[in-house]
Order: C-alpha cells, then structure tokens, then sequence
C-alpha cells in the first residue's frame, strides 16, 4: 500500500515503524521528499457480495432478507431458539467461503432449502413452495411424497406431515402457478 504524503504529496514515503492494532495494521511512515512523518492505518475489509435475483438485476448481499425469508417458513414452528439464526449465520459464513462477488438468489434459495430439509419439513416446504418454480402440482406433490417415504413412521417430523393436508398444498402450488402468468 502507498500513500501520497499529506504536506507535500510525493508519492513514496518509507516505514518506520509498524504495530498491530485490533484489526489492521498501524505505519508510521516518513515522506522521502520532505521527511514528514505520518501515520497510516490498514484494515482488512469484508468483500462485497451480490445477489443477482432472477430478473438479473443486481442487488448487494442482505443478511436481514435472508433471515426474513427462512423466519417466514419458520413461522410457528417449535423450533428451538437459536435455530433460525444459526442457519442464516451458517449460510452467511459459506456464502463468503465461496469466495465470489456475485451468486444468483437460487444458489442461496438450495442453501436454505437444504438446510430447512434437516430442521423442520413443513418449513421446507414453505419455503420451497415460494423459492422452487413447482412447474405443476404433481412436482409438488411428488416432493411431498419424497419427504414422506423417506422419513420412517415413527419419526417425531413425519408426524408433524399432516398439518399440511393435500387440498393446502393443492392451494399452495395452485396459488404460486396463479403468480407465475
Ligand atoms: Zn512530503
């Protein structure tokens, strides 16, 4: 990193001091043209991240929204305290993981549809019912009957499916067809 001097503006300066402070890197430095001393900081800055939604337009990374999003599936849910906020910090971490500057909104939409899978199905479904484009009901109900057949009868999640009875999801799928025109 180079600063140009503050009282002449020559471009290079040498250091003369270095400390580590909370986050960065604290320089002392002195011009080599007027010998003035000055103090330059460093800090690591959190990259940007952007979401390209399926419109394409561009918008920059909202935590707030993401969390807004897996709440809303959560709603009323027994859910453990916690559980909600710990998926979106867990999505976040790996978000920036990856190491981009742009993910599309889907590739986080499979994130939390994935991890919904683990913690509770109807909030899965929800959520995918919004976030997945069911091309007709039979997709949906063939991914109801996916989470049906692969949860064993005496499983506590398998008897939470019947709080959503077919003719809801019928509504559900029906309702999300209705916005797709
Ligand atoms: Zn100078």
């Amino acid at each position: 990193m180079t600063m140009n001097c503050p009282y002449c503006s020559y471009y290079d300066s040498k250091v003369i001091d270095s400390r580590d402070i909370n986050d960065g890197v604290r320089r002392r430095r002195q011009c080599l043209k007027c010998n003035a001393r000055f103090t330059t900081y460093e800090r690591l800055q959190q990259a940007s991240l952007f979401v390209i939604k399926k419109d394409k337009r561009r918008e920059e990374f909202d935590k707030n929204k993401l969390l807004n999003g897996i709440r809303k599936a959560c709603e009323k849910r027994p859910l453990p305290t916690g559980t909600i906020d710990k998926l979106a910090d867990d999505i976040e971490a790996r978000l920036y993981e990856l190491g981009k500057a742009e993910i599309p909104t889907s590739a986080i939409g499979d994130m939390v549809m994935e991890g919904l899978k683990k913690i509770d199905y109807v909030a899965y479904i929800r959520f995918a019912s919004v976030y997945r484009d069911f091309a007709d009901i039979t997709a949906l109900k063939q991914a109801v009957d996916t989470l049906i057949t692969t949860q064993p009868q005496t499983s506590p999640v398998a008897s939470q499916l019947p709080l959503i009875p077919n003719e809801q999801t019928a509504r559900l799928a029906k309702s999300h067809l209705g916005r797709r025109k």
